[in-house]
């Protein structure tokens, strides 16, 4: 890689992006310009637009922007599928194209400063670099909060993520590769890219507001999207089934002497007595039932993923 300058791939993508498009694919290619003049990268690098299936005039954007500079490139989705498929169908189809991809929102709201810092990374061997906030300041209070609450949360669960990275990285093209035996479709991607392993760095920077339009992830679809990461990665919520199953198991020894000692002093209705013990002793028995089957239904939920067992780095031979 000494000898040949990477040939970069920019992946974005767009769900109704028409005014912010054109003002973010200016300053990308400009950004392009000067890497390449700084001789950081090949000229051959470029921009690729997936569409996801935007109801506005996103695509014309994408296909005029295309016309006057052919850096930049597009992917259409025929539906309305969600960030993460349509960040995966951009970064696939780029994949045999470039030796490394960056992702990044449309909106430019992740500083675009930080690819050159990713891209010497790169350089120096690093085959995923995140890009990761040193604040939340351009945030409002409500959302640095829940977001936080939800990082926490999903580390609780079971589910390893990088903190304060959203889908802004570098990933080498083997990155992409390991990354696309991930056959599964419940995609979150800060959930598997971690899963892949080889060489990692952080880039920090700041947040900025929106170049133009607005949020296309309000709290209701934060909240599904957060609760989809746990759950296509962690049979955690399902342990905590079993285990409150067994707690109770406990607490009923504790209730049937508390009853029993009622029950000797004469101070209850009749009946109360065998009513109690057996409500106790049934319902924890459903819950550790619950969980025993669920532990099986964890396990099919492991297998049906069919998540590659394991990745190669590297080989040596002969
Ligand atoms: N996006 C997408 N499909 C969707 C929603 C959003 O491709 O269904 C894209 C959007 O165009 C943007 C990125 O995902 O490039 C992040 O969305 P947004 O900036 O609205 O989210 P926020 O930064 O407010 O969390
Ligand atoms: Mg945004």
């Amino acid at each position: 890689m000494e000898h040949h300058l990477p040939v970069i791939a920019i992946v974005i993508p767009c769900y109704n992006e028409e005014e912010a498009l054109p003002i973010s694919a200016e300053k990308l290619l400009s950004l392009l310009d000067r890497m390449t003049a700084d001789g950081l990268i090949s000229p051959k690098s470029y921009i690729m637009c997936s569409n996801d299936g935007s109801s506005d005039a996103t695509w014309d954007v994408i296909t005029k922007l295309h016309l006057r500079d052919s850096r930049i490139k597009g992917v259409s989705l025929a539906h309305n599928r969600g960030h993460q498929y349509a960040l995966l169908a951009g970064l696939m189809e780029a994949r045999n194209h470039c030796d490394a991809a960056i992702s990044i929102d449309a909106d430019l709201q992740d500083d675009p400063e930080a690819i050159v810092e990713m891209i010497k990374l790169f350089r120096e061997g690093k085959e995923i670099v995140y890009g990761v906030r040193s604040s939340r300041q351009s945030d409002t209070w409500f959302k640095r909060t829940t977001a936080h609450a939800f990082y926490k949360m999903q580390k609780r669960m079971g589910l390893d993520t990088v903190y304060d990275h959203a889908d802004y990285r570098l990933m080498s093209n083997r990155a992409l590769d390991l990354l696309s035996e991930y056959g599964e479709s419940n995609l979150f991607l800060r959930g598997i890219v971690p899963q892949i392993g080889l060489d990692t760095a952080i880039v920090t920077y700041e947040r900025h507001e929106r170049v133009a339009g607005e949020s296309k992830y309000p709290l209701g679809k934060m909240l599904s999207f957060s609760i989809d990461g746990i759950t296509s990665f962690s049979a955690k919520p399902i342990r905590f089934i079993f285990a409150t199953g067994v707690i109770l198991l406990f607490v009923d020894i504790i209730v049937a002497i508390y009853v029993l000692t009622s029950y000797f002093a004469h101070t209850t209705y009749s009946g109360w007595t065998s009513l109690m013990i057996s409500v106790w002793f049934l319902g924890s028995l459903i819950l550790i039932g619950i969980g025993i089957v669920g532990e099986y239904v964890g396990k099919i939920f492991t297998e049906v993923k069919q998540r590659p067992r394991f990745a190669i780095k590297d080989k040596l031979w002969d």
